[in-house]
């Protein structure tokens, strides 16, 4: 019988024997040269070198002996969205050298928790969230990469701050001590294309490089739009589905 390239959480092995982690390996594989194929055409397209697209796998729901095979075949940006999960892999998973990006909306009060294993928070939309990481990041001596998360499409409950808003965010974020900011960070609209959105966020970004030379991160695109995004200049994209399969519910 086929594995299922569906997990119900039910089904989902948390120790899987050599045979199924050896599917699941090769399933990982065939998923990611998808992935990189379409980066890599996205790339060309606009006459981009893939070298500056960086993959971060996003693994929220799946278990950590699938970040492990990520590891295993090069993907070593991992993105979760949820602390108590992550916090959970991140342990499960430290004897790898791995890079952890925050995704996801982020209490002030799980800032210094989530700061003892993330070294990137994409999601920073909140001058009390800039507050409590800098501290959090100066106490536990570590240096955290901070994106600005705009909202492009005012939509409220997603997080981000409006365009507008973004660059006196940005400001805040680079004087504060500990934190070191990277770039900007959006979530494309959903139901409209994509291009639009992202066009407008390579313009905040640049708005903000302007006065931050160093914050040339633009993290943008998932599964279904990193085409666009690539294609308007994300350096980063955060892809879930396409790599690891379909999630049980709407993470
Ligand atoms: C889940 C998630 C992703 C990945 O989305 P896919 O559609 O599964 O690729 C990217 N960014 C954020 C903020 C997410 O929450």
């Amino acid at each position: 019988m086929p594995c299922p390239d569906v997990y119900s959480d039910a089904s989902r092995p948390s120790e899987p024997d050599a045979g199924s982690a050896e599917h699941r390996r090769s399933q990982l594989a065939a998923n990611l040269t998808v992935v990189r194929d379409r980066i890599q055409r996205a790339c060309e397209r606009v006459g981009r070198d893939p070298g500056e697209v960086s993959l971060v796998g996003v693994t929220k729901t799946f278990p950590a002996s699938d970040v492990r095979l990520l590891a295993g075949l090069g993907v070593r940006d991992i993105g979760e969205n949820r602390h108590q999960e992550a916090e959970a892999k991140a342990a499960a998973c430290a004897d790898l050298d791995l890079t952890w990006h925050f995704v996801g909306q982020l209490q002030v009060n799980k800032a210094r928790a989530v700061v003892r294993y993330a070294s990137v928070i994409h999601s920073v939309d909140r001058l009390r969230l800039v507050t409590a990481l800098g501290r959090a990041a100066t106490d536990l001596e570590r240096s955290v990469r901070c994106l600005v998360q705009v909202d492009l499409a005012g939509e409220t409950g997603r997080g981000g701050v409006g365009p507008a808003e973004a660059v006196e965010m940005a400001d805040v974020v680079s004087v504060t001590p500990g934190l070191e900011l990277a770039g900007v960070m959006a979530v494309a609209p959903l139901g409209v294309p994509p291009g639009p959105a992202f066009a407008r966020l390579a313009e905040v970004a640049a708005a903000v490089r302007a006065r931050h030379a160093e914050a040339t991160w633009i993290s943008a695109g998932m599964s279904g739009d990193l085409e666009a995004a690539v294609e308007h200049g994300a350096t980063h994209v955060r892809v879930g589905r396409r790599l690891l399969g379909e999630r049980p519910s709407n993470r």
